[in-house]
C-alpha cells in the first residue's frame, strides 16, 4: 500500500549533501522544507538549487517550501558544545548577534528591552529552557532559569506574541521571498500570523502562479482568527514548537485536532510539525511516545507530518525519513476510514453557497467520492488546473488512491503536500474528452489501473473555471 500522509523534511547542515538528499528523496521525502533561520540567503539558495537538482535526477517530484522565520527571535550561538542552564540560577540578556555564553545570552532583538517586562515568562529552544524576567536595567535583561536544560547552537527565543511589536512578514522575509519567487518556489510559509490580513501583507500572486502560502499557526491571535486565516492561506501549519509556548501544554493537543479539523472541511492541506521524532536528533530510534504521536496525528487527519532538527542537524537525516515514512504507513492502514464517511457533513464545503466554483467542486468530489466507495473503485483520477479539485477530492480521506494530473508544473509541485495524492504532469491540454483519455491511457502505462479495472475520472470541461463539473467512470481498456 502507498503511504497517504505525506512528510516534509526541513534540510540542514546534516541533510545539505547530494547523497543524503537523494537517500532521503528515496526514504520518502516529499517535500524539503528550507528554513532561513542559520546561516545566509544565498547558502539557503544554493540548497534550493542542489534539491532541485538532485528531485530531477531521481525523477520524483519534491515540493520545496521555504519558510520565512518573521520576527522569531534567536539566541547568539551558544558553539557546538552542549551548555547547561541550571534551575533557580540567573543569567543576563542583551541584544546582540555575536556570541552567547552560559551566564550572558545575546538575542537578536532590537525591541528586547522596550517590549519584554519583568514577570514575563520566555523559554529558549521549543520549552527545553523556560526562563523569568526578573529585573531589568540599562541594556540587560536578569532573567531566572525557572526550569533548567541543555542547549548548543542558536536556539529559538519564545518571546509571548503580543509583546513583539515586528509583524510578519519581516522586511528580511521580503528580500528572501522575492530571491525565491524569482527562482519559482512551490510554497512559503509565513511565521507568526497573526490573522488573514498578516497573509495578504505577502502580497504574491495566487497559487499556482504565486507560491502556495502556508500559514504557521503559532499565535494565541491565530488560533482566534484561524477560519479567516485557512480561507485566505494555501495551507496550514500546526507550528507546536511556538504554540506549545503561547498556549497551555495542556490545551496543544486540543488544538491540533481543532485546527486539523477546520483545515479539511475547508480542504486546505494540514501540516502537524515541531519535536514528531525529536529523539532522533542524537538517537537512532524513536522513543514510545514519539510514535505513538505520529500515528496520532495521522489519525487526527494530518495531510502531512515535519521533521524539524530530525533531519537538519541530526546524526542520520535518511534513517529518521525512513522511520516517519515506517510509522506513518502503518497508521495510515489503520486510519478510520467509516469513521470519516460518517463525519461527511463536516466535510462539506457549502458554507459559501455564494461561490459557485466552490459549491459545484464540492458537489463533484462528493459525487466521486461516494461512486469510489459505492463501487470499491481503487483509483480516482482528478484532472485540475490549480489543484483546487485535487484538494478538494483529498479532504474525504477516500481509500482510493488520487492520482492529481496536471499540466500545471508548480501545480504538480503542489500536490505533493496533499494527503493521499500521486502528483503527475501532464503535457497536453486538449479537450476534455481527451484529457480524460489521456489520464486513463497513463493509469494503465504507469500501473495506476490494471486493465478492465473501473477508474472515477473527474476533470474541468472548462478550462477557464477552475471548478470541476465532469464526473466519468471508466473502463481501463
Ligand atoms: P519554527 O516553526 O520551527 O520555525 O519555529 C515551527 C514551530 O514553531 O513549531
Ligand atoms: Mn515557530
Amino acid at each position: 500500500m502507498q503511504r497517504s500522509t505525506k512528510i516534509v523534511a526541513t534540510i540542514g547542515p546534516a541533510s545539505e549533501s547530494e547523497s543524503t538528499l537523494a537517500d532521503m528523496m528515496a526514504a520518502g521525502m516529499d517535500v524539503a522544507r528550507i528554513g532561513l533561520a542559520h546561516g545566509t540567503l544565498d547558502e539557503a539558495i544554493e540548497r534550493y538549487r542542489r534539491i532541485r537538482r538532485v528531485s530531477a535526477e531521481v525523477g520524483r517530484p519534491v515540493g520545496i517550501l521555504v519558510d520565512l522565520p518573521g520576527p522569531k527571535v534567536r539566541v547568539a550561538s551558544l558553539g557546538e558544545d552542549p551548555v547547561e542552564f541550571h534551575s533557580g540560577t540567573t543569567v543576563e540578556m542583551v541584544v546582540g548577534s555575536t556570541r552567547s555564553t552560559a551566564s550572558v545570552l545575546e538575542v537578536d532583538y532590537e525591541g528586547l528591552m522596550d517590549d519584554v517586562l519583568v514577570g514575563d515568562t520566555l523559554d529558549m529552544g521549543d520549552g527545553r529552557v523556560v526562563l523569568e524576567v526578573i529585573d531589568k536595567g540599562g541594556d540587560r535583561l536578569k532573567v531566572s532559569i525557572v526550569h533548567g536544560g541543555v542547549l548548543s547552537g542558536c536556539p529559538g527565543v519564545h518571546i509571548p506574541a503580543d509583546r513583539l511589536r515586528i509583524s510578519t512578514p519581516t522586511p528580511s522575509d521580503f528580500v528572501a521571498l522575492d530571491a525565491f519567487i524569482e527562482l519559482g518556489v512551490d510554497m512559503v510559509a509565513v511565521s507568526f500570523v497573526r490573522s488573514a490580513h498578516d497573509i495578504r501583507r505577502v502580497g504574491t500572486e495566487p497559487h499556482p502562479r504565486g507560491p502556495m502560502l502556508v500559514a504557521k499557526i503559532e499565535t494565541r491571535a491565530a488560533v482566534q482568527n484561524l477560519s479567516g486565516i485557512i480561507e485566505t492561506a494555501g495551507a496550514i501549519m500546526v507550528a507546536r514548537g511556538d504554540l506549545g509556548s503561547e498556549c497551555s501544554i495542556e490545551e496543544l493537543p486540543h488544538l491540533q485536532k481543532q485546527i486539523i479539523q477546520q483545515c479539511i472541511a475547508g480542504g486546505r492541506p494540514v501540516i502537524t510539525a515541531t519535536q514528531m521524532l525529536e529523539s532522533m536528533v542524537t538517537r537512532p530510534s524513536p522513543t514510545r511516545a514519539e510514535a505513538s504521536d505520529v500515528a496520532n496525528a495521522v489519525f487526527d487527519g494530518s495531510s502531512a507530518l515535519m521533521l524539524s532538527g530530525e533531519t537538519a542537524v541530526g546524526i542520520d537525516p535518511a534513517n529518521v525519513v525512513r522511520t516517519m515514512d515506517r510509522i506513518a504507513r502503518r497508521a495510515d492502514e489503520e486510519f478510520d476510514y467509516e469513521l470519516w464517511a460518517e463525519r461527511l457533513a463536516e466535510l462539506r464545503m457549502t458554507d459559501d453557497s455564494t461561490h459557485d466554483a466552490t459549491s459545484i467542486t464540492d458537489a463533484m468530489t462528493l459525487a466521486a467520492w461516494r461512486a469510489a466507495d459505492g463501487l470499491g473503485i481503487s483509483t480516482i483520477l482528478a484532472i485540475s488546473g490549480t489543484g483546487f479539485t485535487v484538494r478538494s477530492m483529498a479532504r474525504f480521506r477516500p481509500q482510493a488512491r488520487i492520482i492529481g494530473l496536471s499540466h500545471n508544473e508548480r501545480t504538480v509541485q503542489q500536490l505533493t503536500l496533499s494527503w493521499g495524492t500521486t502528483p503527475v504532469l501532464v503535457h497536453d491540454r486538449g479537450s476534455n474528452d481527451e484529457m480524460v483519455r489521456q489520464a486513463v491511457t497513463m493509469a494503465r502505462e504507469r500501473d495506476f489501473a490494471r486493465s478492465g479495472e473501473i477508474v472515477a475520472v473527474l476533470a474541468g470541461a472548462d478550462n477557464r473555471s477552475r471548478s470541476a463539473n465532469v464526473l466519468r467512470l471508466e473502463r481501463i481498456p
